[in-house]
């Protein structure tokens, strides 16, 4: 004889009894992830075994005829309302892991409750009225308001999914497909209940919490295996939610000094000892709630205190024991010393990616301004960051739009009485900033690489431009292109050149590259000079750009192939302002001219300036007086009226 409904459900209910305490066991026994949904988790657990709890006591109870059928009716309305309850839950868990931080999630457990309040309306009825679910030994019947009852968990389960699928971009995509999974099984195991009466829902969502258990509160996932503290991920979680609860909190940031000095004197053995010994003093000191590690040898202390004194006082503590010793078994008495930043949110920060592009450039302004001590990070001036990452932000979203402008400044040349050639100069007109001067956002795009897609844009900008309106035939004989240290720092950055000329079909000749000087290219490195040799000899041009304004170096001038040089403007206004000044152009001019250069002086504004330079020497021109950089149609016109 096969084995009866009621046996199946007992032993999946048995299972998931068996399930839940492991997973129950296994929470109480690893570190506590500081994240609000592994609480829920928690619940989630709870919930189930006590929902197989009921139904295996409803079960046993009716059977051996310990209770009638009312009885079993009323502890089957309490599994029922535990079913409902676990679905809330999961809801509920999953929009806070989601990170829904903001009014919907008001909304959405106000609607939690209605849904709660509903199921439990009908649950704990029907046993009486049996508008509901009316439960008999082997099965269900459905009551009058048994679609209503189903449609709850229908709407339930639709909008976690619907959570997860609009806030997907929250998590990992991984992530928010195992939850998505999690559901679809879920709803599978209700149809086979719902079809064939056996218990299985409750030893469904038990195994739904195991695949949540391995892939997402995995503890592995969130500790640092070095100093056993928590990691970066756990940190995003914990700081979203703290900084979605709106409750001021304060951050002590520490960043090792030279730390790359006591792994190499004393071995990286020793190094990673210290760490976990300077992570597991932190946790011990008083007042501090949570570590992080962050990086490798700093760390994220998160504090209740609300007072900036209180937590400068703390920050003291801490900087105090650095004033000791720290000890390891083959050394004895190393002394390390660390930088500290002291934050408060939401004041500083108001939420997690503004916290970690303040506290990345925090602690680099405070090892750089106050090593080994303490700063604060309210009293740095992180306007100056913010709107440097504004600016970032709005280079990145033109080079993905491609809305980056190339305008074109004309070049005159006074012998032959043409433009000969123009300088493409990259224009950026943001809808939120507005127009972006070069001078801030090139040096920005420098310092985080954006650099070398806006400078591929330029020159593919400028190639197309040039054989667009075939300029070949035109008097412009070539375009100068700025190009950034940074570009020819790239090994093998002229192969991209090259491929960009030959995509628009450009005669190298065509093409001039402007590098400035800087301090960057003084003694440059292999990589610069394999770069700059390649695109000379594919035969592209270079000229020196600002001669004369930085770090003129005649070893530049003597060892670099350079074919034009182009004066700094700020040289040319200083030779009719200052004598001396007036004097050494004059002589500079002389010089190239003996060394056979070309020479382009910048930003001609006036009619006298540019006599005087032709007369002194100066055979090309660049200036307002003949024309500001303008857009291609533009210059084509410009260049047409001369000629
Ligand atoms: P630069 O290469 O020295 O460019 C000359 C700058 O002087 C341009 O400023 C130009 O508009 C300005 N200028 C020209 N004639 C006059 C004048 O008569 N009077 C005055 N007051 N200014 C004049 P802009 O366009 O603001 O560019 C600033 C700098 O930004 C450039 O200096 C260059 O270093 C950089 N830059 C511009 N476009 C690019 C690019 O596509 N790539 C790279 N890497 N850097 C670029
Ligand atoms: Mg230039
Ligand atoms: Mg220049």
């Amino acid at each position: 004889m096969g084995l009866e409904m009621f046996e199946f459900s007992l032993i999946f209910n048995l299972t998931t009894i068996v399930n839940c305490t492991l997973m129950m066991l296994w929470y109480f026994h690893q570190k506590k992830i500081p994240l609000k949904s592994y609480i829920f988790f928690l619940r989630f657990n709870i919930y189930i075994f006590m929902a197989a709890a009921t139904n295996t006591l409803a079960g046993i109870l009716f059977k051996t005829g310990a209770v009638d059928e009312v009885g079993y009716n009323i502890i089957m309305a309490f599994y029922s309302f535990m079913i409902s309850f676990i679905l809330v839950v999961y809801t509920a868990f999953i929009c806070e892991y989601m990170n829904m931080y903001d009014k919907d999630k008001l909304t959405i457990k106000y609607f939690l409750y209605f849904i709660l309040l509903c199921t439990t309306s009908i649950e704990f009825t029907t046993p009486f009225n049996k508008i509901g679910y009316y439960f008999y030994e082997d099965g269900y019947t459905a009551g009058k308001l048994g679609a209503l009852y189903f449609m709850l968990s229908v709407v339930l389960v639709v909008t976690a999914s619907a959570v997860i699928i609009l806030k997907r971009k929250n998590i990992p995509a991984f992530k928010a497909f195992i939850l998505l999974s999690s559901i679809v099984f879920s709803v599978v195991m209700m149809m086979l209940q719902l079809k064939y009466s056996v218990s299985l829902l409750c030893f469904g969502f038990s195994i739904v919490c195991l695949s949540l258990y391995n892939y997402i509160f995995n503890p592995a996932l969130y500790i640092d295996n070095l100093t056993n503290l928590f990691n970066k991920e756990c940190m995003r979680g914990y700081f979203e939610y703290r900084f979605g609860r709106n409750k001021q909190f304060a951050i002590i940031m520490l960043a090792m000094d030279d730390f790359k000095y006591i792994n190499k004197t004393y071995g990286v053995d020793t190094g990673d000892n210290l760490l976990r010994q300077v992570g597991h003093y932190l946790k011990s000191v008083d007042g501090i709630d949570v570590v992080f590690t962050y990086g490798s040898d700093k760390f994220v202390a998160v504090c209740n205190k609300k007072n900036i004194d209180d937590i400068k006082n703390l920050s003291e503590v801490i900087l105090g024991r650095f004033r000791h010793p720290w000890y390891s078994e083959s050394y004895s008495g190393i002394m390390m010393s660390t930088s500290i930043c002291c934050f408060e949110c939401p004041k500083d920060a108001s939420n997690y990616s503004s916290l970690i592009e303040s506290m990345d450039y925090a602690i680099s302004m405070a090892k750089k301004t106050n090593k080994g001590g303490i700063s604060i990070a309210h009293d740095m001036d992180l306007t100056k960051m913010r709107s440097e990452k504004e600016i970032e932000k709005a280079v990145r979203l033109a080079i993905d739009r491609d809305e980056l402008l190339v305008y074109y400044q004309p070049i005159f040349s006074v012998e032959k009485n043409v433009y000969n050639s123009a300088e493409a100069l990259v224009r950026l007109n943001d809808e939120k900033l507005g127009w972006i001067s070069p001078e801030e956002f090139i040096p920005i795009a420098e310092k985080n690489g954006l650099i070398i897609a806006l400078g591929d844009t330029v020159l593919r900008s400028v190639c197309k431009f040039i054989r667009d309106n075939r300029l070949s035939e035109s008097s412009v004989e070539y375009i100068e292109v700025n190009m950034s240290p940074v570009q020819l720092q790239q090994p093998e950055y002229y192969k991209k050149v090259i491929e960009i000329l030959e995509e628009y079909n450009v005669d190298p000749s065509q093409i001039n590259i402007e590098i400035t000087e800087t301090a960057n290219m003084v003694g440059s490195s292999d990589i610069i000079n394999e770069n700059i040799k390649k695109i000379v000899d594919y035969g592209i041009t270079l000229s020196l750009d600002d001669y004369g304004s930085g770090y003129s170096n005649l070893d530049y001038i003597n060892h670099m192939p350079f074919h034009i040089i182009k004066i700094d403007k700020f040289i040319i206004w200083d030779a009719f302002q200052n004598n001396k000044a007036g004097i050494t152009l004059e002589y500079t001019i002389k010089m190239l001219n003996a060394l056979q250069y070309m020479i382009v002086a910048e930003g001609v504004e006036t009619k006298e300036q540019k006599e005087h330079l032709a007369n002194i020497g100066c055979q090309y021109m660049q200036g307002w007086y003949y024309s500001k950089a303008v857009s291609g149609d533009e210059f084509m016109k410009v260049i047409n009226k001369v000629a």
